[in-house]
């Protein structure tokens, strides 16, 4: 419990959820990758609220955090509107991707009745009003990031925010669908500049006071170094093979002993240096391509 009402689930390197309460609702933040491992997380919540979950808010398309949704029984399901159109153009691909890379987080998969759809979307903001004297919630898209359509929950009463994959805490950073030049400047200056005094990252613990600053400028200096390393490679006349390991070697001593750090490197350059190579859209990850650029980089 991380106030009044506010709940969040955090595992070492695994997906963070959270819920909100309501007056006589709940609003439930990101919905693991399947019913079953939904459900754990809600018979934990229900130990404290019995509240129904009216809203089920998914910060970006990937599947660990999407597929768990028909266990919710949510009224809505509210993403970014270019969340529902990633779903549409490279949900099923993601899907079979991420079952690939993580089964571990896939327990239960034949209980996930199929891609799940937003049912309300937005572009900019969104206000959830929780009720009684308990404030709101504010949905807010700061810019493109991991994601082309993420979005953060911020709680200005009890200043917590909810930052999905935007802000990892003491864990590295998958960036294989990312925008890392914008992601690192203009968006993480707009989450810093909500003030939060508690949050909670996609991966990793919970941050609070100092420690919300310093989540946001790991996640800042992981992004820099890695750009920087591609960048310098790629200029140079050098592989692909070469930037990963300019990459690693730059990146290991601060990130190296976190979770997921190795699991995700291979597909943070690729699409580093995809970005830098003038790819504004990133490229659809499929189960064969996860294999490719593995056996590549890390095989
Ligand atoms: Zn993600």
């Amino acid at each position: 419990m991380l106030g009044d009402g506010v709940y969040a689930l955090t595992a070492e390197g695994d997906p963070n959820v959270g819920a909100v309460e309501g007056e006589d609702f709940l609003v439930a933040f990101e919905a693991r990758a399947t019913p079953l491992m939904a459900r754990r997380w809600l018979d934990r919540l229900r130990e404290h609220t019995g509240k129904p979950v009216r809203y089920l808010v998914l910060s970006h398309y990937h599947a660990v955090r999407t597929l768990g949704a028909a266990a919710f029984g949510a009224t809505a399901v509210i993403a970014h509107e270019r969340t529902r159109a990633l779903i549409a153009e490279r949900g099923q691909a993601d899907w079979e991707s991420e079952a690939g890379r993580m089964p571990r987080l896939f327990q239960g998969a034949e209980t996930i009745p199929g891609l799940t759809w937003p049912t309300v979307t937005f572009s900019d903001r969104m206000t959830l009003e929780l009720g009684g004297d308990r404030g709101c919630v504010e949905l807010r898209h700061c810019g493109r990031g991991h994601t082309a359509g993420d979005i953060v929950a911020w709680l200005p009463r009890s200043r917590v925010l909810f930052a999905g994959d935007l802000v990892e805490a003491r864990a590295a950073l998958y960036t294989g669908d990312a925008y890392h030049r914008e992601w690192s400047t203009g968006t993480l200056d707009a989450v810093a500049a909500i003030g939060a005094e508690v949050l909670v990252g996609g991966r990793g613990a919970v941050a609070r006071g100092d420690g919300v600053r310093e989540a946001v400028e790991q996640t800042r200096g992981f992004l820099g170094t890695l750009l920087s390393e591609v960048d310098g490679v790629r200029t140079g006349g050098g592989s692909l093979r070469e930037a990963f390991v300019a990459a690693h070697a730059a990146l290991e001593p601060r990130y190296g002993r976190w979770p997921i750090f190795e699991h995700c490197l291979p597909f943070d350059v690729q699409r580093a240096w995809d970005e830098l190579a003038g790819i504004e859209h990133p490229r659809v990850w499929t189960a064969a391509r996860d294999r490719e650029v593995w056996a590549e980089l890390q095989g």
